[in-house]
C-alpha cells in the first residue's frame, strides 16, 4: 500500500479532520520539549477510541510503516519524536470508564491528563499519588509508558507499582484486555510490567486500571538548610527511621539551584535568612490531623543532633505550596543560565553523598567553571546530574561537550551500580548509552522480547534499543 493509500484509509475510518498532515497542525507533535530533536511524519493520527487505534495499527502494519504513540510529549528523552511514519496521539482516548472506591481502583484511557486522574481519584475520596512536575500534560498512557517517577515514589513507588491492569493494542492490531482491577492474580508472565516503561516500542497502551490510596488526613512540608550532601542523607536517615512510610517526600536542591530559582522564577522568595550548601524540602503525610506537629519534632531533634542548620515548617497549605514551586521551578529555569547538559541517574541512596561529590569533582577537574546542578529525589537515590554552562562559554560549544560528560558522569554512575536512565527514560537521549552500559544478557533479552512483539520492528522504531537492523537480523 502507497502512504497515501494508507492515508486514505485512515481518513476514511478516524474522518479526515483526525488525520493531520499539514506542516503547521503537525508540528508540536514533531519535536519535543526541549528542542534537542526534530522529527518527521507522514501524519499525525487522532483516534478516539481503542478500535480506532487497533485500526490504525493493522493497517500501518500492512502497509509496513513505523507509528509512534504519543501522550502529552511532555517526555524529556526523544522518545516520542518520529523518525518517519505516523504519529498516533492518544489524546482523545481521555474517558474514565470506572471508578470503583471499594476496590480504590480507577479505570482509565491512555490519554487522560495526570492532573485530572488525580482529580478523579479525589472525587472518590482517595488519592492518586503519581505526582510530576508536568501534570498538567503529561498524559497517563504516557506516564505508563514511561513508568513515570516523580516526587511521592519514596513513599508510593514509581509508576509501575500504581497499575494492577492494562489493555494494549500490539503491533498486529490485536487488543490484549487485561483491565483487571486485581491485587493478586498469578496467572503466569507478568505481561503488564513489560509494556509499563517500553515507551512505546512493544505495543500501545489504551487504557488501566490505576491503584488508588487513602487521602493523608493531614500533611506537613518543610525546607531545611544543609551543610553538605551527606547532611541530606543522614538527615533523610533519620526522618524515614521516625516517619517510616509517612515520608512522602525528601528532595535535594543544592546552593546553585535555589540561586537560579530565586533569579529567574516570578515571585520565588528565599525559605531561610541564611545561605546553606545545599537543601532538603521534606514532605510528612498522616492518617490523623497531627502531621505538623509532628514533622516539628523530628526537626526539632534533626537540628540538635546538626543534622540541618536550619529549618522552617509551612504554616498554610500557600506557603507549603511555595516551597514546592522553588523545587519545581528548577527544571525550567536552568535555560536562562544558558546551556545544560542532563543527566538522569540513580545509584543507592547510601552511595548518593559519595556519587555527588565524585561526579562533581570530575566535572569541575574536566572544564573549570562549569556549574554543577545536581538536584533531585535524593530519597530513591535519583539524582538529576545537571551541567550548567560555565558564565561567558558559547553554548553551542559547551553543549558539544555532551558526549564527554556522558562519559565522565556515566562511568561514574556504573562504577556505583547505579543506572544511567533513572526515571525519564531512554528514548533516543541514553539509547547508544544504554548499549554500552547495560548487561549484554539483559540487551538480548529486551531485543528478542522486541522482536517476539513487534516482528517489523515498526513501534517506534529507533528508541530504546540501538540498531533496529540487528533487532530483526535471523537468529
Ligand atoms: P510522551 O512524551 O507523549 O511520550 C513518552 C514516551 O512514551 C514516548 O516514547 C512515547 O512513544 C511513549 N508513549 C506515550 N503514550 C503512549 C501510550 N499510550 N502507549 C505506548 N507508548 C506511549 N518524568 C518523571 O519520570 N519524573 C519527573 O519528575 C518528571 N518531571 C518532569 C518535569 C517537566 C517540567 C517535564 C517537561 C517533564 C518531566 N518528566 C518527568 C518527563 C515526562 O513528563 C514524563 O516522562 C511523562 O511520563 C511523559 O508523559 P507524556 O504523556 O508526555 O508522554
Amino acid at each position: 500500500m502507497t502512504p497515501s493509500a494508507l492515508l486514505d484509509t485512515l481518513a476514511a475510518r478516524l474522518g479526515p479532520a483526525q488525520v493531520l498532515t499539514a506542516p503547521d497542525a503537525m508540528a508540536t507533535h514533531l519535536a519535543e520539549t526541549r528542542g534537542l530533536y526534530q522529527g518527521r511524519a507522514l501524519a499525525v493520527l487522532r483516534p478516539r477510541d481503542t478500535g480506532e487505534v487497533a485500526f490504525a495499527v493493522r493497517a500501518c502494519a500492512a502497509a509496513g510503516v513505523p507509528v509512534v504513540a504519543q501522550g502529552g510529549n511532555t517526555g524529556l528523552v526523544g522518545g516520542g519524536v518520529p523518525q518517519g511514519g505516523i504519529v498516533l496521539s492518544l489524546a482523545r482516548l481521555d474517558r474514565v470508564r470506572a471508578v470503583d472506591p471499594l476496590n480504590a481502583t480507577l479505570t482509565v484511557e491512555a490519554g487522560c491528563i495526570l492532573a485530572r486522574v488525580q482529580e478523579e481519584a479525589e472525587r472518590a475520596g482517595l488519592l492518586f499519588p503519581l505526582s510530576l512536575a508536568s501534570e498538567g500534560s503529561c498524559r497517563i498512557g504516557g506516564n505508563l509508558a514511561t513508568n513515570a517517577g516523580g516526587t511521592a515514589v519514596l513513599a508510593y513507588g514509581n509508576a509501575r507499582e500504581l497499575v494492577l491492569g492494562l489493555e494494549v493494542v500490539l503491533a498486529d492490531g490485536q487488543v490484549w484486555s487485561g483491565l483487571k482491577g486485581l491485587r493478586k492474580d498469578n496467572t503466569g508472565y507478568d505481561l503488564r510490567n513489560l509494556f509499563i516503561g517500553s515507551e512505546g516500542t512493544l505495543g500501545i497502551i489504551t487504557a488501566a486500571v490505576l491503584k488508588l490510596f487513602p487521602r493523608p488526613a493531614s500533611t506537613a512540608t518543610a525546607w531545611l538548610g544543609l551543610a553538605s550532601p551527606h547532611a541530606a542523607l543522614e538527615l533523610f536517615s533519620h526522618l524515614r527511621e521516625r516517619a517510616g512510610g509517612r515520608l512522602t517526600a525528601f528532595e535535594y536542591v543544592p546552593r546553585f539551584g535555589l540561586e537560579i530559582v530565586l533569579r529567574h522564577a516570578a515571585g520565588a522568595r528565599r525559605p531561610l535568612a541564611g545561605e546553606h550548601a545545599g537543601y532538603a524540602l521534606v514532605e510528612l503525610s498522616s492518617a490523623g490531623p497531627d502531621a505538623p506537629a509532628e514533622l516539628e519534632a523530628m526537626l526539632a531533634s534533626a537540628l540538635e543532633a546538626d543534622l540541618a542548620e536550619d529549618a522552617t515548617i509551612a504554616a498554610s497549605a500557600a506557603q507549603a505550596a511555595a516551597l514546592w514551586s522553588l523545587r519545581e521551578s528548577l527544571s525550567e529555569v536552568q535555560r536562562h543560565e544558558g546551556g545544560s547538559i542532563k543527566h538522569d541517574v540513580a545509584v543507592p541512596v547510601s552511595r548518593v553523598a559519595e556519587f555527588l561529590e565524585r561526579a562533581t569533582a570530575a566535572c569541575e577537574a574536566d572544564l573549570p567553571g562549569v556549574r554543577v546542578c545536581a538536584f533531585g529525589h535524593l530519597g530513591d537515590g535519583n539524582i538529576h546530574f545537571n551541567l550548567t554552562q560555565p558564565v561567558g562559554m558559547d553554548k553551542a560549544e559547551f553543549l558539544a561537550l555532551w558526549p564527554r560528560f556522558n562519559r565522565i558522569v556515566h562511568d561514574i554512575v556504573h562504577a556505583f551500580d547505579g543506572s544511567i536512565a533513572a526515571e525519564h527514560g531512554v528514548g533516543m537521549i541514553k539509547r547508544d548509552e544504554l548499549s554500552r552500559y547495560k548487561d549484554p544478557v539483559a540487551l538480548d533479552l529486551m531485543r528478542r522480547l522486541k522482536q517476539a512483539l513487534d516482528p517489523q520492528g515498526l513501534l517506534n522504531p529507533g528508541k530504546v534499543l540501538v540498531d533496529p537492523g540487528k533487532i530483526l537480523a535471523p537468529r
